[in-house]
C-alpha cells in the first residue's frame, strides 16, 4: 500500500504519525511511505533519517495527499487539507467527530474512509490509542505542578519531596485511571505525599497493591474532597466519565478552602475538567490565577513534548497501520474488530452512533 505521511499543519503542532522506526517497518513489508518534506522535524527526526529508513520524501502537503491510498495523521484534517482529500482515500488520524460539526461535514463530503484513532476499543472496553497521550499526559501533570509550586512562578514554595527534616508536598489526584496512575508514579518518586481519589473499588484496590508506601487512596465525595482540598499543595484533575463531561468534583466556592498558591493541574480540561473554575489554556499562556489558586489547563499537553509523544503514538497506532496496510481498510476491520470500531465515516456515511446523534446526521 501507498502510504502518506502529511507534515500537520495546525497550529503549534509538532508531532508526526509515525517514526523512521515505524516507516522502516512498513517498508520492510513491501509497503511504500511517503514522507512530507520536514514533517519529523518538529519531533527530532529529520527526512535523512526517513530516507535511511526506507521511505521516500515529497516536497508539497498536496503531492503527499494525491500519492497516498492511507494518510496517517496525528491532528484531524484542517480546512485547507479537506479538499485535498481523496474519495476512496483511508484517513487514519485522531478526529474526534462529535465536537467538530464543519469537520464532520467535510469528512461526508470528501467520500473517504476515515477510521479515528479515539473510537478504536479493546474488547474490554479500553482505548488503546488514547492511553499514549493520557501517559504522557498524566506524567507531564506532575512535572508542571512541581514547577508552578515554586514560589517566582505564583505556587506556595515547597519541593515536591522536600528534604530530610521537611515534610514533602501534598498531592492530591482526582481520578486514578491512566492520567491519575501516571502522575502518582511520577509524585511517589519524587518523594511527595500523594492521595489518589477514585469512585471504583476495584481500581482502588489495583492501585494500593501497585503504589509505594507514599500513595494512598480514598474514596472520591465531597466530603473527602473539601477534607483534602484545605492541605492539598497540587491537585491534579483526571477524571473521566466516557462519553459525558467531566465533573466538576472541585467547585468555584471550595477554592477559599485551599492555601494560597495551591496549584491546580486539571488534565480532564479537554472534556471540560473537572475543575470548575479551568477554562483552556494554551502553551503559550499556559495558567491563570483566581482567588490566589494557580490553574494550568492546558487542552493539549502531550503537544509540549512531541519527541516523546510522537514516538509513543507510532509504538501504539503501528500494529493497525500494518494489519490496514496489508489487508486494506474493509478487510482489515472485518478481522479486528478492535479496528470497526475505528470507523467513523465511509464514503459519505456516517457509521459511528455518538457522532451521527451528535448532529442529528442518518446512521
Ligand atoms: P481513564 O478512563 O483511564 O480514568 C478516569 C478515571 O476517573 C477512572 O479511574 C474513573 O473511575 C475515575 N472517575 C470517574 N468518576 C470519578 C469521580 N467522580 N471521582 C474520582 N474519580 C472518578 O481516563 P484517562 O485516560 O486517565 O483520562 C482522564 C482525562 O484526561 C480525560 O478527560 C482525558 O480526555 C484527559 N486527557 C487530557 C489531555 C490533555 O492534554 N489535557 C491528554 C490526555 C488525556
Amino acid at each position: 500500500m501507498i502510504i502518506g505521511i502529511p507534515k500537520e499543519i495546525k497550529n503549534n503542532e509538532n508531532r508526526v504519525a509515525i517514526t523512521p522506526a515505524g516507516a522502516q517497518e512498513l517498508v520492510k513489508r513491501g509497503h511504500t511511505v511517503y514522507v512530507q518534506h520536514t514533517a519529523g522535524e518538529g519531533s527530532g527526526f529529520p527526512d535523512e533519517v526517513y530516507v535511511e529508513a526506507g521511505a521516500k520524501i515529497l516536497t508539497t502537503i498536496e503531492e503527499t495527499y494525491a500519492i497516498a491510498e492511507m494518510i496517517m495523521k496525528v491532528k484531524e484534517p484542517i480546512e485547507p487539507e479537506y479538499d485535498l482529500i481523496r474519495e476512496d482515500q483511508l484517513l487514519f488520524t485522531y478526529f474526534h467527530f462529535a465536537s467538530h460539526e464543519p469537520l464532520t461535514k467535510a469528512m461526508i463530503k470528501s467520500k473517504s474512509v476515515c477510521l479515528a484513532y479515539e473510537t478504536v476499543e479493546k474488547a474490554g472496553g479500553g482505548l488503546p490509542l488514547l492511553v499514549p497521550m493520557s501517559e504522557v499526559a498524566g506524567r507531564m501533570a506532575t512535572q508542571k505542578g512541581a514547577n508552578y509550586l515554586e514560589k517566582p512562578l505564583g505556587g506556595k514554595g515547597i519541593l515536591m519531596g522536600g528534604v530530610p527534616g521537611t515534610l514533602p508536598a501534598k498531592v492530591l489526584i482526582l481520578g486514578g485511571g491512566v492520567v491519575g496512575t501516571q502522575a502518582a508514579w511520577m509524585a511517589a518518586g519524587l518523594k511527595a505525599d500523594v492521595t489518589i481519589l477514585d469512585v471504583s473499588l476495584p481500581r482502588m484496590r489495583y492501585l494500593s497493591d501497585v503504589m509505594p508506601a507514599n500513595v494512598k487512596t480514598r474514596m472520591s465525595n465531597e466530603f473527602n474532597i473539601r477534607e483534602l482540598i484545605k492541605t492539598a499543595d497540587l491537585i491534579i484533575g483526571a477524571v473521566l466519565i466516557p462519553g459525558a463531561k467531566a465533573p466538576h468534583l472541585i467547585t468555584r466556592d471550595m477554592l477559599k478552602d485551599m492555601q494560597p498558591g495551591t496549584v491546580l493541574v486539571d488534565v480532564a480540561v479537554d472534556q471540560g475538567g473537572c475543575i470548575e473554575t479551568c477554562k483552556p489554556t494554551t502553551h503559550e499562556n499556559p495558567t491563570f490565577i483566581i482567588d490566589d489558586v494557580l490553574h494550568y489547563c492546558v487542552a493539549n499537553m502531550p503537544g509540549a513534548v512531541p519527541y516523546t509523544s510522537t514516538v509513543a503514538l507510532t509504538n501504539a497506532t503501528l500494529p493497525y497501520a500494518i494489519q490496514l496496510a496489508e489487508k486494506g481498510w474493509k478487510k482489515a476491520s472485518q478481522e479486528n474488530k478492535e479496528l470497526a470500531k475505528g470507523l467513523n465515516v465511509i464514503k459519505g456515511d456516517v457509521v459511528y452512533k455518538a457522532v451521527a446523534e451528535a448532529f442529528d446526521l442518518e446512521y
